[in-house]
């Protein structure tokens, strides 16, 4: 790579890692950090965001974690909705990443909106669970482990 280009590029990921709110913060930390890390480049991650001190750390591990470089932490799949979801999914979803937040495992959750493509997904995670509108299938490490 031509210095020059080198250039242009460190230019453009130290104006990523300018802060920003809660919302473009996360955005341009993430990619500008996200770059670096990838590159192996750096230990220490700051994000500086416009918001509460404390909502930075999590920006941090969600970084550390998508560059598998931060195992102790748990993922949630959660599946972007579409024309076949069969339930209020998304409440759901942001309170069991809330609670998986607050947990130092190496695990992973699914939640998945229908019962046509979510229980594919849903059985790779640790503990998964795919629904349809009265009925919801849960399993445990790939197996079944309850419907109800
Ligand atoms: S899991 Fe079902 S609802 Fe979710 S995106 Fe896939 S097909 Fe759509």
């Amino acid at each position: 790579m031509k210095r020059r280009q080198i250039h242009s590029i460190i230019l453009y990921i130290l104006e990523l890692l300018k802060p920003g709110t809660a919302f473009s913060g996360t955005i341009k930390s993430s990619i500008g950090l996200g770059i670096l890390l990838r590159e192996g480049i750096g230990d220490t991650i700051r994000v500086s965001l416009s918001d509460d001190p404390k909502a930075e750390v999590p920006v941090c591990k969600e970084i550390l974690k998508d560059c598998n470089l931060f195992k102790a932490s748990p993922r949630l799949v959660a599946c972007p909705t579409c024309g076949r979801i069969q339930y209020d999914m998304i409440p759901i979803a942001k309170e069991i990443e809330e609670f998986l937040q607050g947990l130092d495992k190496d695990i992973t959750g699914a939640i998945m909106g229908c019962a046509v493509n979510g229980p594919g997904e849903a059985r790779e995670a640790d503990i998964g669970i795919a629904r349809r509108k009265w009925r919801s299938t849960s399993f445990q490490k790939r197996r079944n482990c309850k419907k109800n």
